[in-house]
């Protein structure tokens, strides 16, 4: 028989790297839960149209990458290649928005899909962090968004990163730029593919990746000097609030995005560890996909953080999280009667909400001994017939070596005061 391959693209999380997994995802989350937005969690999968329509026809992650099918049914769904369009459309589906207490404020965790090349920091299936907060324009609501990505990331311990912001303008103001921008486009020597981009999203030429491309764009118009007094006055009160918050940026008039959506503000945290995929989080205002979806208008700005990125970043910075030993408490039978005896202690401790873990499959002391070390518990309990005939089991510091014979009744209470419970 052939053995399975996770599949390309894709790998498994293990222990003990998942626990760093797991830490980074709620740090990452840690200060939403603490700035008023509530959790949501939405499927994996959508009607495709959703994708289609609210992050873009002329985007890659639509056109190359989504992975949509029909199903029996002749549904014709995709999984989710990105958290914002489905957020909003649970947020419209259940009127969220006629609650009167706007914005709406939402954080959410999960799996996302992308069929792109992979390389390391970009995978088919990687796990992003998101916050959106639906039905205000207000540039508050971005600096606090921002302010609280960097919080994150600091609170794990990472220092190399960059903050990269831009305005796109708006309604007024992107037209003309776009139409000054494909002049300017439409001059250069470039591919089928690129030309017509330059027709759909000109913008996003500005995103090419490639040296050839990159090289003609020296020149182009920038969006900073197309911005309307609104859009202006906006993004400098985003710039101020920003410094008064103690947060460094990079103003980036290029950044735009993979992502039709976003107006005005746009922000993209790069790690400087990572090589190519430094992207590590990024966002933005997108108060057009309400309405892009059917919806009513509802100005709203959001980010997503990468997790996988995240936890790379980390390994690049050398930060190791000071995570806490999965088990306090590991117990070593000798013989039918501990083993039975000392189930029973470890039920009860577990009870008692303290980790504890067991010698499963009759070691030898020796062989439970290393167990009960690689666990990285601060005591084993310890039993074998003559303790028991004694009524006592023995317990074993594990850091300092010491032990002492402890009544089996009293081994729960008197660990419970150890670890100061
Ligand atoms: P995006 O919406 O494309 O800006 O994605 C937000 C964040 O998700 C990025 O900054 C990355 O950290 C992460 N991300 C996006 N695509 C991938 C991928 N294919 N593999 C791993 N992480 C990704």
């Amino acid at each position: 028989m052939t053995t399975f391959q996770a599949p390309k693209g894709t790998y498994d999380l293990l222990p003990p790297d998942s626990a760093t997994f797991l830490a980074v995802r709620e740090a990452l989350a840690a200060p939403l839960k603490n700035s008023g937005y509530g959790y949501v969690e939405t499927p994996g999968f959508e009607n495709v149209d959703l994708f289609a329509r609210g992050v873009g026809e002329s985007t890659d992650i639509v056109t190359k990458e989504m992975y949509a099918f029909e199903t029996k049914g002749g549904d014709r769904l995709a999984l989710r290649p990105e958290g914002t369009a489905s957020v909003l459309r649970a947020a419209l589906q259940a009127n969220l928005q006629n609650e009167g207490n706007l914005p709406v404020k939402l954080w959410y965790s999960g799996s996302y899909y992308r069929y792109e090349r992979p390389q390391k920091g970009r995978y088919r299936h990687f796990s992003q962090i998101g916050a959106e907060a639906i039905g205000a324009e207000d540039p508050v609501l971005d600096a606090e968004l921002i302010i609280l990505a960097d919080q994150a990331y600091r609170s794990l311990g990472l220092r190399d990163f960059r903050i990269l912001l831009n305005s796109l303008g708006d309604k007024e103001c992107r037209p003309v730029y776009r139409a000054a921008l494909q002049e300017f486009l439409r001059a250069l020597d470039l591919d089928e593919d690129t030309r017509r981009r330059i027709e759909i999203n000109p913008l996003r030429v500005l995103d090419d990746k490639r040296e050839s491309v990159q090289k003609q764009l020296t020149g182009a118009p920038l969006l900073g000097d197309y911005l309307c007094d609104a859009c202006k006055a906006y993004h400098e009160q985003v710039r101020e609030l920003l410094a008064e918050a103690g947060v460094d940026y990079e103003d980036d008039p290029r950044l735009v995005r993979g992502l039709d959506y976003y107006t005005r503000t746009t922000f993209e945290f790069v790690h400087d560890g990572l090589g190519s995929q430094s992207a590590v989080g990024g966002g933005g205002r997108y108060d057009g996909l309400s309405e892009m979806i059917g919806g009513p208008s509802l100005p709203s700005v959001g980010w997503a953080l990468g997790v996988d990125r995240t936890v790379l970043a980390l390994e690049a910075e050398g930060v190791k999280l000071e995570l806490p030993p999965a088990t306090s408490v590991f117990a070593v039978p000798m013989g039918e009667q501990a083993r039975r005896v000392l189930f029973g202690t470890v039920t009860a401790l577990r009870r008692a909400g303290i980790a504890a873990d067991f010698a499963f499959g009759g070691r030898g002391l020796k062989g439970a001994m290393k167990m009960a070390n690689r666990s990285g518990a601060r005591y084993a309990v310890i039993a074998g017939e003559r303790d028991l005939d004694e009524g006592v089991v023995q317990l074993k510091n594990l850091e300092s070596g010491e032990q002492s014979a402890v009544e089996v009744d009293a081994v729960v209470d008197r660990i419970a005061r150890e670890l100061g419970r």
